[in-house]
């Protein structure tokens, strides 16, 4: 087992197709929520965090 890919993203709406290979999937579009800043792709579990959000949470 691989450890989660984290995706570090400067858009709310991103589209995942799990980068081909083995953990390619069809093209799916996600949409980051404001009050979490990320989500993960259910078909290839990689994370998308909101680089925004991170930098934010972060830096404090
Ligand atoms: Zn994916």
């Amino acid at each position: 087992m691989q450890p989660a890919e984290i995706q570090y993203v400067d858009d709310h709406h991103i589209a995942c197709d799990g980068g081909g290979g083995a953990l390619g999937h069809p093209k799916i579009y996600l949409h980051i929520k404001d009050d979490t800043g990320k989500i993960d792709c259910p078909y290839c579990g990689r994370n998308f965090v909101y680089r925004a959000a991170y930098g934010k949470k972060s830096a404090h």
